[in-house]
């Protein structure tokens, strides 16, 4: 068994300081049960826990990590950054460049508005979506994540989820009303939605690949029926590229659909580990933001310097290494050799991956939509959870996340991992 008595002291105290001993809800590992690592460090593929335990990390801080934990090339830009100042309140080089290098790589992206997290990113991108088109209602996905924002709080996937709220306290209902919600690849649902409230959806908003409600795909022509749908009705199509973003492609989800949505939303591999979010689109809806225009939306730090710097050495690697083809290679076979381990032990098991975003479910599967995904074996998860991570294997600690692969995970680093995780589903059968 691995030692956890630091983690353990220190969630003690962390409980007793802060809700949950948490920053953020799903690190207090209530999706699996017992009690969460606190970490010491991180270099490439691994983690070290304050006793002492490695772990090969399939989370990498949600997302961002693309080139995996302190590459080298972001850890210097950084450190650079910072002898120069933390931050002016004054515009600066950094922000032209990464707006510059976000358009060329995401076309529709014709101006880029810079903010601190995905989810002000996607609240801003509604308030200008409700701005634009003078109208109230949006429409979302049952199981899609977009941050905290009280528009978004309703079927939200993931966090709330694993919480067993469906939606949370606190969101006024005058507010929520406001949020229509369809099933994920359900076209008759959302025209029909369409068809009852026309002309008063300011907006779509969607993962376009869903990794909040476990990993989820399109079906062939979702998306394209919501680009004509929305394009009819004149409400706008925003894809919540928080996630796939850099990460399945260079230009994101929208460039291995070939679809062009009115305003996008960026996070995580954007920020190359410090927080940085995006929003943008079309040049003549976003040219209702302030200054140019009258829908307002500001920020302190906002493309703060050293957070600009990690996003553009992280994208320049990108750039440069193109290891998109390789990372895709490697997070297809770690999706097979898992579904392989759980034919060979008779459980069933569906999963897939999109770039190097991928995910697994205990359920037969396919799993279309979030209802499909409600119906994994959570207990049979939990379980495989805790034996993976005593073999040193971190994996998301809840049933409805996808999970990551980095530049920084090896063909060997995979393999190993294959082999752990048959070991953890063959002890967490019993
Ligand atoms: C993570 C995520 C968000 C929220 O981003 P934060 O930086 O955590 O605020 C929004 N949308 C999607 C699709 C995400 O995966």
């Amino acid at each position: 068994m691995r030692s956890t008595r630091r983690s353990a002291e220190l969630f003690r105290r962390a409980t007793e300081v802060t809700p949950g001993g948490v920053s953020s809800p799903v690190r207090a590992f209530r999706g699996v049960g017992g009690d969460p690592f606190f970490v010491a460090r991180a270099a490439g593929a691994r983690l070290w826990d304050v006793d002492g335990n490695e772990y090969l990390d399939y989370v990498l801080s949600w997302g961002p990590l693309i080139l995996g934990h302190a590459h080298p090339a972001v850890v210097e830009a950084v450190r650079d950054a910072a002898g120069r100042g933390t931050s002016y309140g004054a515009p600066t080089e950094a922000e032209v460049e990464l707006a510059e290098r976000v358009r060329e790589l995401v076309p529709s992206m014709e101006r880029v508005r810079f903010v601190n997290s995905g989810t002000e990113a996607t609240m801003s991108a509604v308030r200008l979506a409700r701005g634009f088109t003078g109208r109230e209602m949006i429409l979302k996905f049952e199981g899609c994540y977009h941050g905290h924002g009280d528009s978004f709080l309703v079927k939200a996937g993931s966090g709330v989820a694993t919480l067993g709220l469906p939606n949370s306290p606190g969101v006024p209902a005058e507010l929520s009303k406001l949020t229509l919600t369809a099933p994920f690849n359900d076209v008759a649902a959302v025209e029909e939605i369409f068809h009852a409230h026309a002309g008063r959806i300011a907006a779509v908003i969607l993962e376009p690949v869903i990794g909040n409600a476990g990993f989820i795909a399109p079906d062939d022509g979702f998306l394209s029926a919501l680009r004509r749908i929305t394009g009819a009705d004149g409400a706008l199509l925003v894809f919540d590229e928080v996630m796939t973003g850099f990460r399945v492609a260079p230009g994101g989800a929208q460039e291995r659909f070939g679809i062009r949505p009115d305003l996008t939303t960026l996070g995580k591999v954007i920020g190359g580990g410090l927080p940085v979010g995006a929003y943008g689109g079309r040049r003549d809806v976003m040219d209702w933001i302030a200054p140019v225009g009258p829908v307002y939306q500001a920020g302190t730090l906002s493309g703060n310097p050293l957070a600009m710097a990690a996003g553009l050495a992280q994208l320049r690697v990108l750039r440069d290494e193109n290891p998109y083809p390789e990372l895709e290679r490697r997070t297809r076979r770690l999706v097979e050799g898992l579904l392989a381990n759980a034919a060979e032990l008779g459980v069933p098991a569906s999963g897939g991956s999109f770039g190097s975003m991928w995910g697994t479910f205990f359920a037969a599967g396919p799993v279309r939509s979030f209802e499909d995904a409600k119906g994994a074996d959570v207990e049979l998860f939990k379980r495989f959870f805790h034996a993976a991570l005593d073999r040193g294997v971190f994996f998301a600690p809840s049933a409805f996340e996808a999970g990551f692969l980095s530049t920084a995970h090896t063909d060997a680093d995979v393999e190993d991992t294959i082999g752990r995780a048959r070991e953890a589903l063959r002890a967490a059968l019993g």
